[in-house]
């Protein structure tokens, strides 16, 4: 690990152009639960069938509904944690800096991060599936009918639903132009912001991957894998 974290402070310190990906194992330092792994993790225990995907949100409402709402007002009592601080401090030097996070939780944008890109949306607003009005959760009704008489809904990508075109056009654009992508806490195994990674690597950028679990990440010479928490290495990195 020090070897490869000396590395990866060489090719970070001269590097122009940086794009930071992120996934839920940033957050996971903040005690919001990632996706997939432990017991307590989003999607165990039938809540995939239920909340994941927009048939089983429409099947499920108002429980669905609610669960949006409580994970919504969940993710704003969470704090940034180090690794979030640090992802701000890099932006900082880094000439041409994006960041294109999977998460929801709005944690990058509170530690200070700017160019974000928010490829699956956020928990910030519900959002009427019919039209369109937006509303913080924090006032959003008990119930999930719109005063349009439509359905409220987060304001997420959820599973079988499209990106954003614009959102995943910059993202992919930054990733063919940087010269180090840094993967952080992500499985990487949602597409298309999985391709992020191959896309730079194809392009000749160097890839330093964060994660304690290195099994099942992209590998290969241009490749730098840091086994740890992102909370502990992101400082230690950066
Ligand atoms: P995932 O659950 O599939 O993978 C989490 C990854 O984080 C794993 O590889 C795990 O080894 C790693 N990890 C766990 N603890 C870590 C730590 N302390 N430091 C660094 N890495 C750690 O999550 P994903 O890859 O982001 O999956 C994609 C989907 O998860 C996205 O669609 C995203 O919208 C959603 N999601 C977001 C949040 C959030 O906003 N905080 C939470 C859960 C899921």
């Amino acid at each position: 690990m020090d070897d490869a974290l000396l590395r990866a402070r060489a090719v970070l310190a001269s590097a122009r152009r940086v794009v930071a990906f992120s996934g839920a194992g940033v957050s996971a330092e903040s005690g919001i639960p990632t996706y997939r792994g432990d017991a307590d993790s989003l999607w165990s225990a039938g809540n995939f069938e239920r909340f994941a995907n927009p048939r089983g949100y429409r099947r499920h409402l108002p429980e669905s509904y609610r669960w949006y709402r409580e994970r919504a007002i969940a993710v704003a009592r969470a704090q940034p944690n180090p690794a979030h601080h640090s992802l701000a401090q890099l932006e900082a030097r880094v000439p041409d800096f994006t960041l294109v996070t999977q998460n929801v939780d709005s944690l990058h944008l509170r530690a200070g991060s700017k160019n974000v890109i928010e490829i699956h949306g956020h928990l910030r607003d519900a959002r009427c599936d019919d039209c369109g009005r937006r509303i913080p959760w924090a006032q959003a009704p008990d119930h999930h009918d719109c005063v349009c008489g439509g359905m409220l809904r987060p304001d997420v990508v959820m599973f079988e639903e499209m990106l954003d075109e614009r959102a995943l056009a910059r993202a992919q654009d930054a990733a063919r132009r940087a010269e180090v992508l840094l993967s952080i806490g992500t499985s990487a195994q949602v597409w298309p912001a999985a391709e992020l990674p191959l896309i730079a690597q194809e392009s000749g950028a160097q890839v330093v991957i964060v994660n304690p679990d290195l099994a099942g990440q992209p590998a290969g010479p241009s490749v730098i894998g840091l086994e740890g928490r992102a909370g502990e290495v992101l400082p230690r990195l950066l």
